[in-house]
């Protein structure tokens, strides 16, 4: 995402939740004595961002029911494996193969990881509208299976990726096996950031997300293997 995307989003953010002046300056890039805390919550390594000249870290909490902006505002809906079989027969399709083609779209996408290595990837993604097409991919869509009271539609069976927002996650190599880490996603639509001297605060949100986060990155990877998907790094 570019900086002016990040900012509108701010900016539209900011109509309706109060963002702290720090955090928006920091997710504009214009702070820079950023250093990376990193936290092992039961099998998830968390890198958290703790601004050294406030001596705060950066914390996080789900404003959900009063927030759905990351329903209203989504970017993309990769599926993994398991989401197409769970997904498919939820909306009630005999053949995956008619719900791939009924109701998902395949593109090819880049992201950068936090050590900077660029990623493309290309991934079948759930179609937030029901005629969303490929130029489309990557911009903010109100998702159609998001209901008038703000929950979603598909409640349990929804989307993984669902689950993991606003964090993002990757795999490193430790001593030969699979390491799972995550980060969050600074997109600019979730006004759950704050600022806080001790990361004990979190501490409930970092055990919950552990678990998704380890369970969504796995198989998220073994969806790669079983080629619904692609990815390749440089
Ligand atoms: S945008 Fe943030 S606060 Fe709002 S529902 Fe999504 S994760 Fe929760
Ligand atoms: S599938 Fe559900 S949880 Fe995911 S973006 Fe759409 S409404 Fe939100």
């Amino acid at each position: 995402m570019s900086q002016k995307e990040i900012e509108e989003s701010l900016n539209l953010l900011q109509k309706d939740w109060d963002v702290d002046p720090i955090l928006r300056q920091f997710m504009l890039g214009n702070i820079s004595d950023v250093s990376d805390y990193s936290i092992k919550v039961k099998d998830v390594i968390f890198h958290i961002p703790y601004l050294a000249s406030k001596k705060k870290y950066i914390l996080w909490k789900c404003f959900w029911p009063d927030c759905h902006n990351c329903c209203d505002r989504q970017g993309r809906l990769p599926l993994t494996s398991d989401d197409l079989i769970t997904i498919g027969k939820g909306l009630k399709y005999k053949k995956t193969s008619d719900f791939i083609k009924n109701e998902t779209i395949t593109t090819t996408w880049q992201d950068s990881s936090p050590s900077g290595q660029t990623t493309t990837m290309t991934t079948i993604n759930l179609k937030r509208k029901k005629d969303e097409t490929v130029q489309e991919d990557g911009t903010h869509i109100s998702c159609r299976f998001l209901d008038k009271k703000g929950g979603c539609s598909m409640h349990p069976d929804r989307p993984g990726v669902c689950y993991l927002y606003p964090f993002s996650t990757w795999l490193e190599n430790e001593k030969g096996m699979a390491r799972v880490h995550a980060t969050y996603q600074f997109t600019g639509d979730c006004p759950g950031f704050y600022l806080a001297e001790d990361i004990q605060q979190m501490k409930q949100e970092l055990k919950d997300y552990s678990k998704i986060i380890y369970d969504y990155t796995l198989s998220s990877s073994r969806t790669m293997r079983e080629n619904f998907g692609s990815v390749s790094f440089g």
